[in-house]
């Protein structure tokens, strides 16, 4: 009889929850427009939020409304902006695919102002005097990049620095928004998913205070300006700049650099090339 009873009431209070549901979904139901829907469909469903927005979803919202471009979900690329312009009828989009590229060779070899040991992260570190790092635009290492990383592009390597895998990096920009040194010194950059050769350097310190701090940094003795065929890199306030829409990725200036801080970008850190 107990178990009877028990029976009852279970069902009693599945029926009324059913009802309940059942009224909610009626009085809460939007419709949604159809061609917001194929625009969802299309886009990758991660909500990486690499765009600034806050989900796929207010993405295909606002592409299909016209207030954001065809070519808005950056992680997608190519693929998903050709995928939202045959919905919404659009043609001749192109995105720029671009990749994000580190420029500091210095990781375990950088000098160190003083000795850290707390919290492994970038950006509390960076809060306590600039970091322990001698170098204020110097990767710190503790790999903060890495885990924002909503594609797993990024591993950090035995010398302390960050890197990117480029097949799986779709230069959503996320680490750079990430990394302490990226904003004011531009350690990690996007640049285009052409490019061949970067420099490894980013420091705006005299020189003399940068060769005190690491030994793989750019001295600007601009021997690479000069052997440069065609003028695609340049010293430019004291720091060597390459032109990616020059460089022909000859290697004149990789050969050329005394302090190896100029480097493939398919090689890692220059660093690493480097005895110690
Ligand atoms: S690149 Fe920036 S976020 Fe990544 S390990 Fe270096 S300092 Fe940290
Ligand atoms: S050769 Fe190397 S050290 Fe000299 S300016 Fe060019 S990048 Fe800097």
């Amino acid at each position: 009889m107990l178990v009877l009873k028990a029976v009852l009431v279970l069902a009693a209070l599945g029926a009324f929850s059913a009802a309940l549901l059942a009224t909610a979904a009626r009085r809460f139901h939007v419709d949604v427009d159809p061609k917001v829907e194929l625009v969802f469909e299309a886009l990758p469903g991660s909500n990486c939020g690499a765009c600034g927005n806050p989900s796929c979803f207010a993405v295909a919202e606002r592409v299909s409304a016209g207030s954001l471009k065809v070519d808005t979900c950056v992680a997608g690329g190519q693929s998903v902006a050709d995928a939202l312009a045959k919905v919404l009828g659009v043609t001749g989009v192109e995105v720029e695919a671009s990749v994000s590229v580190l420029h500091c060779g210095g990781g375990t070899r950088s000098a160190r102002s003083y000795r850290y040991s707390g919290l492994h992260s970038c950006n509390a570190v960076a809060r306590l005097a600039g970091g322990p790092l001698r170098c204020p635009a110097g990767c710190i290492g503790f790999g903060d990049c890495a885990r924002a990383c909503p594609f797993d592009a990024i591993i950090m390597g035995d010398d302390g620095l960050p890197i990117v895998d480029l097949e799986a990096c779709t230069g959503c920009g996320i680490c750079v928004r990430e990394c302490p040194r990226a904003g004011s010194h531009h350690l990690l950059e996007l640049l285009p998913v052409a490019t061949r050769v970067v420099v490894r350097c980013s420091t705006r310190e005299r020189v003399k205070e940068r060769r005190e701090s690491c030994p793989v940094c750019c001295i600007a003795c601009k021997k690479c300006e000069k052997v440069c065929d065609v003028d695609a890199i340049v010293v430019v306030d004291g720091l060597a700049v390459i032109d990616q829409a020059l460089c022909t990725a000859c290697g004149a200036c990789i050969e050329e650099c005394p302090q190896n801080c100029i480097g493939r970008i398919d090689q890692g850190a220059c660093a690493a090339e480097v005895s110690a």
